[in-house]
């Protein structure tokens, strides 16, 4: 993946051509690691992030499927996408396949430009937990106005704005979702139409104090294994020894959005 490698894209998703991978060896991930680490707010409790394993993802995609099944997300929404890259020159070409959901950034670049008046905790209709750095949208304040979905550098976001896609007495329609903690079907009027909507780490499966019972279902899904949930800031979770070990990318780096999304290769 070096400068002297051409990278053509398959894949569909605005902006993945520009992208620019920037590659850092294990060292400089321990140095990342403890210094962000040393940077955590007080009482924050976690730094969820996942660690994506670009040697065993088979491109299968079951993590979008299972994305789809667990969010119930509508046709042309995903929380999570597929991204193919290929690199070198025919014939001497590869393949690299990125697992792509929200990247829950340290700096997001879909914050700040959301025009929503900020509550008394300073919260647009978007922000970033303090207490796990899950960026998530309150569905009952955002106004649908798409400036974040412009905003995000990954493709991340989407506005669900065509309306229903299978008549209201289709059973798609029933099936209750637990996006945001919301379990409710659109038939009952989800609470995301017509709003922006992204990944959110599966927030509904964390329970009260902040851990998950299983991983998102991208990452329990991957028959590959190459999807690794977990907390970024705890050596137990694993995801800090695999940076260590391993050199890693991540997407867009020259954005200055610092994505919690680390990419092996
Ligand atoms: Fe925001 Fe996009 Fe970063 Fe997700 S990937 S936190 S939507 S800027
Ligand atoms: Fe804020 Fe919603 Fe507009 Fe996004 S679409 S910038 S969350 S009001």
């Amino acid at each position: 993946m070096g400068d002297m490698e051409t990278v053509k894209s398959e894949q569909t998703r605005r902006d993945f051509l520009a992208t620019a991978v920037g590659i850092a060896a294990g060292a400089a991930a321990v140095a990342a690691g403890a210094a962000k680490a040393d940077a955590a707010p007080p009482g924050r409790k976690h730094r969820f992030g996942m660690v994506i394993d670009l040697q065993r993802c088979i491109a299968c995609r079951s993590c979008t499927i299972a994305c789809k099944v667990e969010n119930q997300t509508p046709p042309g929404v995903f929380y999570n996408w597929y991204a193919t890259k290929e690199f070198g020159e025919y014939p001497y070409t590869r393949r690299k396949y990125f697992s792509r959901p929200c990247m829950h950034c340290a700096k997001p670049a879909c914050i700040p430009v959301c025009p929503v008046d900020p509550d008394d905790k300073g919260h647009r209709a978007t922000w970033k937990r303090e207490e796990d750095g899950i960026v998530i949208i309150d569905y009952n304040r955002c106004i649908g106005c798409g400036n974040c979905v412009d905003a995000c550098p990954y493709g991340a976001r989407y506005l669900d704005d065509k309306g229903d896609y299978v008549p209201a007495d289709n059973p798609l329609m029933q099936i209750k979702s637990g996006d945001n903690g919301l379990w409710k079907s659109r038939a009952e009027g989800h609470p995301a139409k017509e709003k922006a909507r992204k990944c959110t780490f599966c927030l509904h499966k964390q329970d009260e104090a902040g851990n998950y019972g299983s991983p998102p279902a991208c990452a329990l899904t991957c028959m590959g294994r190459a999807i690794h949930f977990g907390d970024l800031d705890d050596p137990a979770s694993g995801l800090q020894q695999m940076l260590v070990e391993r050199n890693w990318t991540r997407l867009n780096e020259e954005k200055g959005t610092e994505p919690s999304v680390y990419y092996l290769l």
